[in-house]
């Protein structure tokens, strides 16, 4: 007699197939791609270890996938003679979570902010199975001689059973009883294989009629490629139901023999997930499957693409650990890295609109790499795209063309880090811009400020922020005399001594009459906001006190001149008010409510007659 065992699924499985079985009514036939994708990779598997010598259980047997319908009974089986799973497999693949990014789906998934068809792409597909049907067995049997075979069950709700089972051929069956018959007609799922599955390397057969052509695209020659065959290859190889962005199909014999076909997906999953994904380029060697999700084949920074990488030059039998640290998989990423940045570039010039549709979903990949790819940094930064001065509202420039637009006594690049293209135009870091017709980059997230920051330079230019830069108006007559102004700013100095470092006289304000200067040089009023929030519950704020430029020019500052000897205590009081008018500009005001009695106090002086 049998022995059956119970066993409970893992918390986060639990939950995930509660809302798989409860919540997940669109999109219903994906579960179709990812069990026929689950049998491509388990005979992928399988050819990889025929290649690599293995001894195999039940060898000649031939890897094609099989489905099969049957409406009377109301099932749906796929059967593939791939690699099988043992026991402990069994417990470990199909009850518990492994990889990081499926809890994150399943956040999303509660919030029902993720979309059911990206299942595939957080590695629990399988759980697919429970949106369509009420029980699913597996009858799985290990390609290792001595391993026997197992019966999973499960209702996906009560856990899941596992008992021996006699006789099995290598390789798995999943036996799907549906809740309806809809997958259990043959033509509409028939219609589901051939929309996801054409480009699975192995024949599968429904009801016993082959129903896809096998062929490993990227070795054929591009002119036998229509765009639709390229475009369901991506939506099979990225598990994606919408077209790709960007495709690159190319070959190359030097240094390394490669073939390639990459493709960059429309929207990316990061921000869904808000995770970060994994490259899903899966590396292959005369189109044998050498690695899925090959992580060596590019640098984390271009996690986005998707795709297949050939090259004859692998040795068919290196191992998947050692693959990691070998010396022509550098190379190979060297190549390949060069060869997207080329491609990039290419798509950016050739239709400028498209790409920045791509840098909205993928930029802070591509910034990503600015920030930690030192010897791509220059090719990266020629990537990236900003909203400017120069730009309209929501259009951007690359640095190439903006220095290409530098006037001859510009020598640096300059950006500002602004909530808003509005805030920025109001600065008064920008006023000195303005007046010179300095173009400057609009940076709208904090982040850029720090990729700026590691970039430094682009095309032997200093890279620098806007409030850094050492720039002065033409020199003209002031409103205040140059001792004069000296004399206001020693004032203000003496009644913000806690609060401020220097105060100067700004040679590069026109329409505000003071801005806040960080006087580290290292730092600007953006990453000390930065900084300020890491560090809330940290020690006390180690903070040092900015420097004030005051603008000698500005009606304020002139009638503070007179104001200072006349009823030095309203001018310490405008002094104070106008030092946190600044601190507000720069973004660095933290509670502007202790300005208020100070602000009402003014105003009441403001309306009592002299
Ligand atoms: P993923 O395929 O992304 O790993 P799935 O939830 O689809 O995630 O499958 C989980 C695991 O179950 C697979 O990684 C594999 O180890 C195992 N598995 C699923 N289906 C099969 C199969 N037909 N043959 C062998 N192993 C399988
Ligand atoms: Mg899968």
């Amino acid at each position: 007699m049998a022995t059956t065992e119970k066993h409970a699924f893992q918390a986060e499985i639990a939950q995930l197939l509660e809302i798989v079985i409860h919540s997940l009514y669109t999109d219903k036939e994906i579960f179709v791609r990812e069990l026929i994708s689950n049998a491509a990779d388990a005979s992928e598997k399988l050819k990889f270890l025929q290649t690599s010598g293995t001894e195999i259980f039940q060898p000649d047997a031939p890897l094609t996938i099989s489905v099969s319908t049957d409406d009377q009974a109301k099932t749906i089986t796929f059967t593939d003679s791939g690699i099988g799973m043992t026991h402990g497999e069994l417990i470990d693949n199909l009850g518990t979570i492994a990889h990081s990014g499926s809890k994150a789906f399943l956040e999303q998934l509660k919030a029902s902010k993720a979309d059911a068809n990206l299942i595939g792409q957080f590695g629990v597909g399988f759980y697919s199975a429970f949106m369509a049907g009420e029980k699913v067995t597996v009858f799985t049997r290990s390609y290792q001689s001595g391993e026997q075979g197992w019966i999973w069950s499960s209702d996906g709700q009560t856990g899941y059973e596992i008992e021996p089972a006699d006789d099995l051929p290598r390789g798995t069956k999943v036996v799907i009883q549906l809740r309806d018959t809809e997958f259990a007609q043959a033509t509409r799922v028939e219609h589901v294989i051939r929309h996801y599955s054409s480009f699975v390397p192995f024949p599968i057969e429904l009801n016993g009629k082959t129903v896809n052509t096998v062929q490993a695209l990227w070795t054929k020659s591009k002119s036998e490629i229509t765009d639709t065959e390229y475009e369901e290859f991506y939506k099979f190889v990225g598990h994606d139901s919408e077209p790709p962005k960007y495709r690159l199909h190319f070959s190359a014999d030097a240094p390394l023999a490669i073939r390639a076909l990459l493709f960059v997906p429309g929207k990316s999953f990061e921000h869904l997930s808000m995770t970060r994904g994994d490259s899903e380029v899966n590396l292959y060697c005369k189109k044998i499957l050498i690695q899925p999700k090959a992580k060596a084949l590019f640098p984390e920074w271009l996690r986005f693409l998707r795709g297949v990488v050939d090259s004859e030059d692998l040795p068919l039998n290196i191992s998947r650990e050692t693959m990691q640290d070998s010396a022509l998989l550098r190379k190979l990423n060297e190549v390949l890295t060069k060869r997207v940045l080329k491609w990039l570039d290419e798509e950016a010039k050739g239709d400028p609109a498209k790409y920045d549709e791509f840098f909205a979903q993928h930029g802070h990949c591509l910034k990503e790499g600015v920030a930690s790819d030192w010897s791509h940094r220059e090719a990266i930064a020629k990537l990236l795209r900003f909203e400017s001065s120069y730009t309209e509202k929501s259009k951007t420039t690359s640095l190439t063309d903006y220095v290409s637009r530098m006037p001859e006594e510009q020598k640096e690049i300059y950006y500002l880090l602004a909530p808003s293209r509005e805030s920025a135009e109001a600065s008064p870091y920008f006023e000195v811009f303005r007046e010179k017709k300095f173009e400057v980059l609009y940076l709208s997230d904090p982040r850029d400020e720090f990729v700026m920051e590691h970039l430094r330079e682009f095309d032997k230019k200093r890279v620098i922020a806007a409030e850094k830069a050492d720039l002065k108006l033409d020199e003209k007559p002031n409103a205040l005399s140059e001792e004069d102004a000296r004399l206001v700013a020693n004032f203000i100095k003496e009644q913000l001594t806690d609060r401020v470092d220097e105060v100067r006289v700004s040679k590069r304000l026109v329409g505000s009459p003071a801005v806040v200067v960080d006087s580290d040089p290292t730092m600007t009023a953006s990453m000390r906001r930065v900084i300020k929030m890491m560090n809330r519950e940290g020690t006390p704020d180690m903070q040092s006190k900015p420097n004030l430029e005051i603008n000698p020019d500005h009606p304020i500052m002139v009638k503070m001149n007179s104001m200072r000897t006349a009823d030095a205590a309203l001018a310490g009081e405008v002094a104070a008010q106008i030092f946190d008018n600044a601190l507000v500009a720069a973004g660095l005001m933290e509670d502007p409510r202790a300005m208020l009695t100070r602000l009402n106090s003014l105003l009441e002086k403001l309306l009592s007659p002299a």
